[in-house]
């Protein structure tokens, strides 16, 4: 009798929003009927960090639904603390609204919460496609997901679905893969990050809907001409999978189909996404996504319409948001964006956040802090990282390597926790050097090495002999993030690399090379003399995952989650397309058993 009371309405003159007791929808209802117009326009808008700091003001005068950190905007103090300081104020501050609606966090932790010093790097998606283990996948997102939630933040844009088709994509390395059946599949980082929502898990976004990967030339941004049938087949169903594992949220891609912008989409969101499919979460724009949708810089009332009436429910604007609050406002008054739009939009949105227990559970939850970087869950990517390495030659019997003996190790990315982490690693792009604590490959080498084993590094190869059992050369890409990855000219290894190389081969020595990168590298006749080949994708802070695999502590059993060229002058190729590859997808060879 005391809950029906309670569910009536009012618990103990608290109003009805605030009852956790209540089913979400009532929640919705209850809220949103106390909401005035500017209220809800509010909710549908996301600022950067940046542009809200030092003063904090806006958000609450505003009523701003939400804050993200784009890539590499940290708090000054970038340390479990620093972040988990800096929501509690973020929030605070969103709390003291009229109706105390709190804020929603979204960062981009794409592999582990890259963007924290001293957390768990996962390998990124393309490894893990290589593992062919949705298993795995679940067990990282929940890892990443605490992690997440130690520092605070509700919400991750995370996981990229996107179907690499052409490696000169400078995001191929977020795919799982070519095949929309291997993304599809590890959807269940969705699971993952959302398991326990609101306590230890946090919202998942499947990202960039839709054809991202598709785009004429690999070019980043660019245009998915296809079919709609081709569209539905290749690019579809992974957003399907996410639908059904009921990921809450969507990001839209800055990509066209066809020469339209998906942010203006409405038969893309609105028909396909939310009705077919039935998606009952939020969509998102991205990153100033509006401003494209006219081809102009900057963005105009004509834009923000054009997305919010295609079904765009939350805009992330950045920086300009009174800008877009106003020109919003005005389309509504204009009668341009009909009211019920801002409704569903405003529906979908809070009840995410009931969802997440925000209005019971506003402020960071210390206890999982301690998940941050610690020894399970770097254990966890060290398992990843062995799994995701596929030996894609090994002549001679060259690897497993020899515990006992004289090793050489080279190459710029072998002793590199920034090169072998990638993009989204610390800043957007990523960089070089010891950016955050981890183990680089050669400190694994190092480590596992026996105790009548010596190891001898020398960066550029240098004093290499033949007295060596193997060598070891850890070259291919450095760090870079979207815009920056696109290759539309070579797309093989770098001077240094060769040069490198050429020392190792001019030895005598056998050589063992790992490829360090994000994607399939042109190397067919162009490695000057290996004997063995690792695709270690970009492996994050665990170093040592590599190692167990060179010294067959962990035998090989990645396999290739895309199709590897043997020349350039092919991309894009990809399985069934009639051209004869180097390694076919699917690929991935192993030791014999001992
Ligand atoms: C990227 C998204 C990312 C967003 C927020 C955009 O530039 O395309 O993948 O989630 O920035 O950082």
């Amino acid at each position: 009798a005391a809950d029906s009371a309670a569910d009536s309405g009012a618990d103990a003159g608290r109003p009805a929003y605030r009852n956790a007791r209540l089913p979400v929808d009532q929640r919705v209802d209850d809220l949103l009927s106390r909401m005035t117009l500017d209220e809800k326009l509010g909710q549908m808008t996301q600022a950067e960090r940046s542009a809200l700091t030092p003063d904090r003001s806006d958000l609450a005068a505003l009523g701003l639904g939400s804050v993200l950190s784009g890539g590499g905007s940290a708090p000054e103090e970038n340390t479990p603390k620093g972040w988990a300081d800096m929501y509690d104020g973020f929030q605070r501050t969103a709390l003291t609204s009229r109706l105390g609606i709190p804020m929603i966090y979204g960062v981009d932790a794409v592999h582990g919460h890259g963007n924290v010093r001293g957390a768990t790097v996962f390998p990124h998606h393309i490894g893990l496609g290589a593992t062919r283990d949705p298993g795995l996948v679940r067990r990282i997102g929940r890892a990443t997901a605490r992690e997440v939630a130690g520092t605070g933040i509700d919400w991750n844009f995370a996981p990229c679905l996107c179907v690499a088709r052409n490696d000169r994509w400078g995001r191929t390395y977020e795919s799982y893969g070519e095949n929309p059946a291997l993304p599809a599949a590890m959807t269940t980082e969705i699971s993952g990050l959302q398991h326990r929502l609101g306590r230890s898990g946090v919202l998942a976004t499947a990202k960039h809907y839709i054809g991202d990967g598709g785009t004429t030339g690999g070019v980043d941004q660019g245009d998915t001409e296809l079919s709609e049938r081709e569209l539905r087949a290749v690019h579809l169903p992974p957003f399907k999978k996410a639908v059904e594992r009921g990921a809450g949220s969507v990001m839209v891609s800055f990509s066209s189909w066809n020469g339209k912008k998906l942010h203006g989409h409405r038969y893309l969101v609105t028909d396909v996404l939310k009705k077919e499919l039935g998606f009952g979460g939020f969509v998102v724009s991205d990153w100033a996504g509006i401003d494209q949708i006219d081809g102009e810089e900057g963005f105009t009332g004509a834009e923000v319409r054009r997305a919010v009436n295609a079904g765009i429910d939350m805009v992330m604007v950045p920086h300009d948001y009174r800008k877009f609050l106003t020109l919003l406002r005005g389309e509504v008054d204009a009668g341009r964006i009909p009211v019920s739009r801002i409704d569903d939009a405003n529906r979908r949105i809070l009840a995410k956040k009931f969802e997440l227990g925000l209005f019971e559970r506003p402020f960071t939850d210390r206890s999982y802090t301690g998940d941050i970087g610690s020894p399970r869950h770097r254990a966890l990517a060290r398992e990843a990282v062995g799994a995701s390495q596929v030996l894609l030659k090994n002549d001679g019997g060259v690897l497993p390597l020899k515990k006992d003996g004289k090793l050489f190790v080279a190459g710029k990315n072998a002793d590199d926790i920034g090169n072998q982490s990638g993009g989204w690693t610390i800043s957007w792009q990523g960089e070089s050097g010891a950016i955050t604590p981890g183990t680089t490959i050669l400190d694994g080498i190092r480590a596992q090495t026996g105790p009548a084993g010596t190891v001898t590094y020398d960066r550029e190869g240098d004093g290499v002999d033949g007295s060596y059992d193997a060598a070891v050369a850890v070259v291919g890409e450095t760090p870079y993030a979207e815009g920056e990855g696109d290759r539309p000219g070579g797309m093989g290894l770098d001077e240094e690399d060769l040069a490198t190389l050429k020392k190792l081969k001019a030895s005598g020595v056998p050589v063992a090379v790992v490829l360090v990168s994000g994607r399939p590298l042109d190397i067919a006749g162009r490695l000057p003399g290996w004997d063995a080949l690792l695709a270690s994708w970009l492996p994050g802070t665990e170093g040592d995952g590599v190692s167990d695999v060179l010294f067959g502590d962990r035998r090989p059993t990645g396999k290739l989650p895309v199709t590897w060229m043997r020349d350039a002058d092919q991309l894009p190729i990809n399985a069934g397309d009639g051209q004869r590859p180097l390694f076919p997808y699917g690929y991935g060879l192993t030791y014999p058993r001992s």
